[in-house]
């Protein structure tokens, strides 16, 4: 147990109580009664001496009043008190027993001036066992106003200390009984007290450690009861705190993890606190523990310059890493005294919004591109003819035929682009119904029939069924077919061949277009369906193409609910597939 509890305390502080009190009332006791035995040896001596002079009366002469004194003592008759007369000089004149032959003490003396005095001798007569103490009286013997001589009597007071002695050591035994009992009782009394105390102390040791639910019996009514009962209500108010803190923790925590911004904390020194899963997805974060390690090659910065500009407000950063684009963008975060305690820093994936700008730059280059060869072209044959040509007919003619042409190729471009920003715009209106899709291929194919002959092509269809119906825009649907077949037309060789069929997979209706042409490289199959995408762009202007056909299919399959895919070898030929959702 420690020295320094309470409870050692409250003993302590008791036991030492007692003694103080049991020393005090026994010193009292003891002064108290040794001073009420002397005084009463003192009165019982002045007694004695008064009422024997009082019985030897006045003497005339020295002599008589020595006599009458001598016979007195002679007479006196007491085991334990001693009479001495003695000369103005104290020498013993006569005595009942000889100890002594002179008594000088301060009161003879004072009875040889014939003066009084309070205190009583202290005589100790040696003795065979013990120095024995004995309390001395004297008074005057006086003849006509002198002081003839000196009555001098002792009586025993040893018998006072041996007394006192006894009482001493009664009180001492008592003392050490009060010392026993009071440390039970203080033990007792303290166990009392200190069992409530270590039992809240205990009970705050288990709060501290998460406990909070089981509340503490009320004892009492006091204090301590009081005590406890506020205790109670103190840890239920805890609990009640915790509880919510803790709910609103795993709520933010929740939001954190499922977010798809990126979350990083750094502390005051760029010391990485917290990441959310969306930030290893986005930058990720391999053993990179410190701002620096982070961002020390894509920001310009010092972690310390960063926490400086971002006291003034909100900091944000666009950096590219790898593939994507990502905005960055720093915050401070403060605690109660508004000190900075380090930065929040919220990354969000911008790669998209990004493309889509770099695809609209692209596409105002493009669009302005594409009108700018046949505008050039137009002009410069406009002014040739406007500076002479005019006068020679066939020249005029080719001119105009070639300015024809070119403003053909501006009014398909034109054409696409409004279709497309339709399209775009859902400003398209379809006309949906039950149509038969066989036939919409048949007729394809005989307007482009002429075309393939024109260039030695075979064109040959294929299909089990006449009657596949699907539900769409026959004119939309024709105008796909017609792109692709067109496309199979241009973009193979003289002699080449063209196989179309329509068959059924799964839930769809397929109609397949291949052609044994140019093929297109691996690499550009999955972009020629964008906008402007053309694999051999001089080809395709000379053959009047705009690059936006493919695109322009895309979005009318997709309103149809079907989907569009193409395989290609270079030089063996291309496939294309028209996905339709089947009717029945
Ligand atoms: P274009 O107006 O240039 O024909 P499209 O969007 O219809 O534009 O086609 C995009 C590009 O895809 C074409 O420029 C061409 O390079 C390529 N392409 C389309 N169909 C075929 C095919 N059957 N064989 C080879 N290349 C093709």
């Amino acid at each position: 147990m420690r020295m320094k509890s309470l409870k050692w305390r409250m003993v302590t502080i008791y036991v030492l109580l007692v003694l103080i009190v049991m020393i005090a009332c026994g010193t009292m006791i003891v002064t108290q009664i040794s001073s009420n035995a002397y005084r009463e040896i003192e009165n019982s001596l002045k007694k004695s001496i008064s009422t024997s002079m009082e019985a030897i009366g006045e003497s005339s002469t020295k002599e008589e009043a020595i006599t009458k004194w001598e016979n007195a003592i002679k007479e006196y008759r007491d085991s334990e008190r001693k009479l001495f007369l003695l000369d103005t000089n104290g020498k013993v004149i006569y005595a009942d027993k000889i100890v002594r032959e002179t008594y000088l003490t301060p009161m003879v003396m004072a009875a040889i001036d014939d003066k009084t005095m309070k205190e009583f001798d202290k005589v100790y007569e040696k003795n065979k066992d013990d120095d024995k103490e004995y309390l001395g009286y004297a008074r005057p013997i006086k003849v006509n106003d002198e002081v003839v001589a000196v009555i001098y009597m002792l009586a025993p007071s040893w018998q006072v200390k041996v007394n006192l002695y006894s009482t001493i050591k009664i009180i001492i035994l008592a003392i050490f009984f009060a010392i026993i009992l009071s440390i039970a009782f203080g033990f007792m009394f303290s166990n009392f007290l200190t069992k409530p105390i270590i039992a809240l102390s205990n009970k705050a040791r288990d709060m501290s450690e998460g406990d909070l639910d089981n509340p503490m019996e009320v004892l009492s009514d006091d204090e301590i009861g009081e005590l406890t009962k506020n205790f109670n209500i103190m840890a239920k108010e805890l609990n009640h705190n915790i509880t919510e803190i803790s709910s609103e923790k795993n709520k933010l925590e929740t939001v954190f993890a499922h977010m798809t911004d990126g979350i990083l904390v750094f502390d005051t020194e760029g010391l990485l606190i917290h990441s959310n899963p969306a930030t290893r997805k986005l930058i990720g974060l391999t053993n990179k523990n410190t701002f620096l390690e982070i961002f020390g090659d894509y920001l310009d910065t010092t972690y310390d310059r960063l926490l400086t500009h971002i006291k003034g407000g909100i900091r944000q950063h666009i950096i590219r890493i790898k593939e994507k684009y990502v905005n960055l963008c720093f915050a401070p975060y403060l605690d109660q005294n508004e000190n900075i305690m380090g930065s929040i820093c919220v990354i969000q994936d911008i790669t998209k919004h990004k493309k889509l700008e770099e695809m609209q730059k692209e596409f105002v280059a493009n669009v302005s591109h594409e009108l700018r060869t046949p505008l050039t072209t137009i002009k410069s044959y406009a002014e040739t003819l406007i500076n002479g040509a005019l006068d020679d007919r066939e020249i005029t003619v080719d001119f105009l035929n070639v300015i024809n042409h070119e403003s053909d190729r501006m009014t398909a471009l034109v054409q696409d682009l409004l279709e497309l920003s339709r399209l775009d715009n859902k400003q398209t209106k379809f006309r949906m119904q039950s149509i038969n899709l066989s036939h919409i291929v048949e007729g394809s194919i005989n307007k482009f029939q002429i075309h393939a002959k024109k260039k030695h092509q075979t064109m040959v269809y294929n299909s089990t069924e006449n009657d596949y119906k699907i539900i769409g825009d026959a004119n939309r649907i024709e105008q796909v077919i017609k792109n692709i077949i067109s496309n199979a037309v241009k973009y193979s060789n003289e002699g080449d061949s063209i196989t179309i069929n329509v068959f059924e997979e799964s839930d769809y209706v397929v109609v397949m277009i291949e052609d044994t042409g140019m093929g297109i490289p691996n690499e550009d199959l999955t972009r020629i369906f964008d906008r402007f995408y053309r694999v051999d762009k001089a080809r395709s202007r000379a053959m009047g193409g705009t690059g936006l056909g493919l695109a322009i299919a895309k979005e009318i399959m997709d309103y149809h609910g079907g989907h569009i895919n193409v395989t290609s070898e270079i030089g063996v030929g291309t496939c294309f597939y028209l996905y339709f959702p089947y009717e029945g």
